[in-house]
């Protein structure tokens, strides 16, 4: 058995437009701590896609210095929609529109072009794995835990005893379309908001950068014409700063992220009006949560992905 700092494995993140890509060594340390954006050429289809990742995965042995022959494993994650084995889905997708695509076995052919064993997840399930391992560390196979990743849409990940629970098709961690009760929380006259996937009232379409643009903003600028962010140019570019605002304590902002804020402002003029029940149930959860063992943690960790500037973790653990 080889010391288990000689030997690496390989992380590979393939994106609509990006591939990023780390290192880690066998005792599990990270030997990239920058991003290492390449283009992923995916929409010029599945021979362009794999190429690319190939010359990704050169490139990052490059930078760490690291031979091919001390890499044991790579690991891939994708956009969906693909199985748990990483064939992406007959129907295409936003991301895999190009024909080519359609049922094309995506680890299947990474692991053949770079001649060493290839592990698939989601990126959802690979950013809930992040997450899992970054708060439980040398726990991880013991713990498990649910991951909600925010960024265009709403992804997620379940982590039972360190595994990826991916299901039978895959879409075992899909929280994004799970229908979530809307009484209480819309404001007077509020359409109810409508996801991409045509539900209407799923956790996508309230929790996610297109939900702040499509459904959230248009409502609430609205109401309130005269706030910073009705001059942004567009919705759109308003629903990229929201954040940004709503960490520097903007009622408004904060309002679609955390309820609790209703409180410290008084019920006269808060832009999600009187929400109470569900505000009280919210509440009541986030305690919930917040009381149980967190190795010693008083907060749920909160991580952010370099780079992607809208990506957040939320774990809940147990
Ligand atoms: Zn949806």
């Amino acid at each position: 058995m080889q010391d288990a700092h000689t030997w690496f494995v390989v992380g590979l993140d393939n994106g609509g437009n990006k591939n990023n890509a780390t290192v880690l060594d066998g005792t599990g340390r990270f030997h990239v701590n920058q991003l290492l954006e390449t283009p992923s050429r995916v929409l010029e289809g599945p021979d362009a896609a794999v190429q690319a990742l190939a010359e990704t995965f050169d490139t990052i042995l490059e930078l760490v210095g690291a031979s091919r022959d001390v890499v044991r494993a790579v690991g891939l994650d994708t956009p969906g929609p693909a199985s748990a084995d990483g064939v992406i889905s007959s129907q295409g997708s936003t991301n895999f529109a190009h024909a080519g695509w359609r049922s094309f076995d995506f680890r299947g052919a990474v692991e053949a072009r770079l001649g060493l064993p290839v592990v698939y997840n989601n990126d959802g399930n690979a950013a809930a794995l992040y997450a899992h391992h970054q708060l439980f560390g040398r726990d991880s196979a013991r713990r498990s835990s649910i991951a909600a990743i925010v960024g265009t849409g709403l992804g997620g990940g379940v982590i039972v005893e360190g595994k990826v629970v991916k299901g039978a098709a895959g879409f075992a961690g899909e929280l994004g379309h799970v229908h979530i009760p809307m009484e209480g929380l819309l404001g007077p006259d509020q359409p109810v908001p409508r996801c991409n996937c045509g539900f209407s009232g799923d956790a996508e379409s309230v929790a996610s950068l297109t939900a702040i643009e499509k459904n959230l903003l248009p409502y609430w600028l609205g109401r309130f014409p005269d706030h910073d962010l009705a001059r942004a140019g567009s919705v759109k570019e308003a629903a990229k700063l929201v954040r940004d605002y709503g960490e520097r304590g903007d009622a408004l902002a904060r309002h679609p992220c955390d309820p609790r804020h209703e409180e410290q402002r008084g019920e006269e003029g808060a832009p999600f009006g009187n929400r109470g029940g569900a505000e009280r149930r919210y509440r009541d959860a986030q305690e919930e949560i917040l009381q149980r063992p967190h190795g010693g943690q008083r907060e749920p960790p909160c991580g952010v992905v370099p780079g992607q500037r809208y990506t957040r973790f939320m774990v809940s653990a147990g």
